[in-house]
């Protein structure tokens, strides 16, 4: 059995990336996991190349720091070879159609001027990424889950076609675990792509901008902590950080505190040493060059490999080559 995970490079990793998904990536990850930094899908809408570079670099090493087996990780441009093969293969496998009505694309393209083409096939290579590798599962969000349906559809349509090559994988949905709010806005979610930054706190942040974040966080009129999402989600919000940090009830947690600035030097605290040894680590393997270069190569080497078996016969079994 055999999950495949991805985390884009559109902007610096934050402590949600972090509860939610790298921490547990590392903690939890079977042998045959793979996690990826999948740049190529940051350029499906207007991009600063430098900018992308450096951000897949720093998410890397992220994943690494986190403590992620190194052999399980690799960077997506590193075997854009192998997937833009495995694309054009596919996109000869998917009707126009099916890409057309996908809603990420829609809500994505709806009044833009110069929509790019990748933003219409991006799940397409995202279905080459997952077939490639042969996973099995694939741990997503709703956002994601028509995207893993077509994979499934072009695994399972061209195995029927040409002959069986790819696993048909499954989306799954990740293992129930709070969403991070953004401290500004507790009504929606902590995200890399947020344009104003004072609501999320960056793995990369030094401990008195997290501290200075958490102080500010809008919370409600009250000023004793009850645990109430539906009525006090940015109390809400840090009380579940405070226990994805330190353990227990975000409930149990509440009654600890008489005051919301309590919960706010608690919460401020906990983040801080949750980050410090992430963010240290990672600080010194971007300062390793070589190292992080040998690790990078080494993943690529290994993913590619391990999927160019498929990528030959998919590519025999079309009529190419
Ligand atoms: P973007 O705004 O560009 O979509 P993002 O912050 O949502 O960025 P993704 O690259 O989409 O990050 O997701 C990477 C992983 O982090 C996924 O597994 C996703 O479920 C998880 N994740 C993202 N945001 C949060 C959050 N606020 N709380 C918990 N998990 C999160
Ligand atoms: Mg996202």
């Amino acid at each position: 059995m055999s999950k495949l995970s991805g985390i884009t490079p559109s902007g610096h990793v934050h402590l949600g990336n972090h509860l939610g998904a790298v921490r547990r990536w590392a903690a939890e990850g079977g042998p045959e996991d793979l996690y990826f930094v999948a740049d190529l899908h940051g350029m499906t809408t207007s991009h600063n190349p430098a900018k992308l570079r450096s951000l897949a670099g720093e998410q890397l090493a992220v994943l690494i720091a986190a403590g992620i087996d190194p052999e399980r990780v690799f960077v997506q441009s590193d075997l854009v070879r192998e997937l833009g093969a495995l694309t054009w293969v596919l996109e000869c496998t998917c009707n126009y159609g099916e890409a057309a009505r996908m809603i990420q694309f829609k809500e994505k393209s709806k009044g833009q001027a110069g929509v790019r083409l990748s933003l219409l096939t991006y799940p397409v290579l995202m279905a080459a990424d997952i077939l490639l590798q042969g996973a099995d599962e694939v741990p997503v969000g709703e956002d994601q889950r028509q995207h893993v349906e077509l994979a499934r559809t072009l695994a399972k349509r061209f195995n029927g076609t040409y002959g069986d090559v790819f696993t048909v994988p499954e989306a799954v949905l990740p293992p129930a675990g709070a969403r991070v709010k953004d401290l500004a806005d507790p009504t929606r979610k902590m995200s890399k792509s947020t344009r104003d930054a004072a609501g999320v706190v960056f793995v990369f942040d030094e401990p008195d901008q997290i501290r200075r974040k958490i102080r500010r966080a809008v919370t409600d009129g009250g000023s004793v902590p009850v645990h109430a999402p539906d009525t006090r989600p940015g109390m809400a919000n840090l009380l579940e950080i405070l226990a994805a940090c330190r353990g227990g009830a975000p409930e149990d947690l509440a009654e600890e505190f008489s005051s919301y600035g309590q919960v706010k030097d608690a919460v401020a605290d906990a983040v801080i040493e949750e980050l410090r040894p992430l963010r240290e680590r990672a600080s010194t393997l971007l300062g390793d060059v070589a190292e992080l270069d040998r690790i990078r190569k080494a993943g690529a080497a290994r993913a590619a490999e391990r999927g160019s078996h498929r990528l030959s016969a998919a590519l025999r079994m079309i009529g190419a080559n």
